[in-house]
């Protein structure tokens, strides 16, 4: 597909041939002008855990927004504030919302980078540095699709909304009470989000919700002071030994979940669905050694590896703690993070009831506290953006995307359909190996102008919808 005359990328996307030009230094290509832009945009660091970089970062985004054609707004949320941009194209043609959030993970150690996280640098192909590819470099390139879109024709196929959120990263507390509050400047007839990686295979998709998140912190009480573990073993009730045994009593011994009621919502897959994942699944054997494990875990009978990403719920233990190595002696408290991700139709409401009753009805006595809840998406396959999106997706990529049901990870997806009532359709830019929330953040330079392309032909594709019948 070629926009503004030659490809994305190309030397002659640039038209500058002339002598007197070839001698001196030549005209950047608009690639390489998109990723100076992107550049400058990581040079800003917004971290809505710590603060740091707010409040310029939030206008650092709008002028981003505004720079981008769209005219933008901050909305208030109570927390860190959205980021709103609107263009109208035609009537005839449907709005789309596309959503994405400007607040990055911490960088934590500064040691444990390569290359500084917030001084992005180009090198080896890639963008480095934090947010790169979570999530501003992906919501970048539709803004730099937008701008191409309108450098070359000065209109928008469709009317483009970008909502960029300040709180993605710490759970978008404020995200659905802002969509609904603001229903109207919002309405839109789908919602596209970029964010994840492409599939492990490293091919295009299109994903169809993401599975929810409940964080729990569980906690059992000991003694009042800490004591010697020779005075008062035997006789102290130790709180580890405690919140372990309630813990392990979550899983049956075959490792499925025991805890009763925590499946019952859990929807099934549609025959399309379940033929999707299918197609979508990928190779075990480079996973296991990608990560360095010797098996999978057990306890999920037939189910394949994308299956239990993308379409089962999960509980894992990311943390225990009680007590000092080698204090030898008894602690007061232990306490340990459990992390549920949830799938369709679960809600975080009755899968928190479900744990506490698992301990309840154990007479164990353990505390639980809700840190994050977000609820889980799946969005039907057969909604009417689909084929738009993938044959967009086709005709910037030369492949067809696959189709998946799913995400392993948390996007708060549940609002677009809960408040708009539209369809929402991931479509992620990011190489798998983009080590977000981790050091060395990064994003294929050839991903980030791919996803403009993308970008592009979605919209452009979006402009032909609803398909016009025959001719009158
Ligand atoms: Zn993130």
């Amino acid at each position: 597909m070629t926009l503004g005359g030659a490809p994305i990328g190309s030397r002659a996307e640039t038209g500058q041939t002339s002598r007197s030009e070839t001698r001196q230094k030549p005209a950047k290509t608009r690639s390489e002008q998109m990723l100076e832009r992107l550049l400058d945009y990581l040079r800003q660091p917004s971290v809505s855990l710590t603060g740091e970089g707010f409040p310029q970062a939030t206008a650092r985004t709008m002028r981003a927004v505004a720079a981008a054609g769209l005219e933008p707004l901050a909305l208030e949320t109570g927390g860190r504030p959205a980021v709103f941009g609107q263009r109208r194209g035609p009537q005839s043609a449907p709005t789309v919302l596309i959503y994405g959030h400007y607040d990055v993970h911490p960088a934590g150690d500064r040691a444990r980078w390569n290359l500084p996280p917030f001084q992005p640098t180009i090198r080896a192909g890639r963008i480095w540095g934090r947010g790169s590819a979570d999530n501003k470099g992906q919501h970048f390139a539709h803004l730099e699709a937008v701008r191409l879109l309108l450098e070359r024709d000065d209109s928008l196929p469709c009317t483009v909304k970008v909502l960029l959120d300040g709180e993605e990263e710490v759970g978008s507390p404020n995200l659905d009470a802002l969509v609904h509050a603001e229903r109207d400047l919002l309405a839109a007839d789908l919602v596209i989000w970029s964010d994840g990686p492409v599939h492990e295979s490293g091919a295009w998709c299109v994903r169809h919700g993401s599975r929810g998140l409940l964080a729990l912190r569980v906690t059992a009480e000991g003694p009042k002071r800490t004591l010697h573990a020779g005075s008062f073993g035997n006789l102290a009730p130790n709180p580890a030994r405690i919140l372990i045994d309630a813990i392990a009593d979550m899983w049956a011994s075959d490792g499925s979940i025991a805890i009763a009621g925590f499946h019952d919502d859990v929807r099934r897959l549609s025959t399309t669905e379940r033929v999707a994942l299918t197609r979508a699944n990928f190779n075990d054997q480079a996973l296991l050694e990608e990560i360095g494990a010797p098996d999978f875990e057990v306890g999920f009978g037939n189910a394949s590896t994308f299956e239990r990403l993308a379409a089962l719920p999960s509980l894992s233990i990311t943390a225990f703690r009680a007590g000092e190595a080698r204090s030898a002696s008894i602690p007061t408290v232990a306490e340990a993070w459990l992390d549920i991700r949830l799938v369709a139709d679960q809600s975080p409401e009755s899968v928190t009831e479900a744990v506490r009753g698992h301990f309840a009805k154990r007479g164990a006595k353990v505390g639980l506290e809700v840190l994050e809840a977000i609820p889980p998406s799946r969005v039907p396959f057969d909604n009417p953006f689909t084929p738009v999106v993938s044959g967009a997706l086709e005709a910037a990529t030369g492949a067809l995307p696959l189709l998946v049901p799913g995400y392993g990870g948390t996007v708060p997806d549940y609002v677009w359909a809960k408040r708009l009532g539209v369809p929402s359709l991931g479509v992620p830019f990011a190489n798998v190996d983009e080590s977000n929330h981790a050091p060395d953040e990064n994003l294929e330079v050839a991903r980030f102008v791919a996803g403009v392309r993308i970008s592009a032909s979605i919209l452009e594709a979006l402009g032909g919808y609803p398909p016009q019948t025959s001719a009158a």
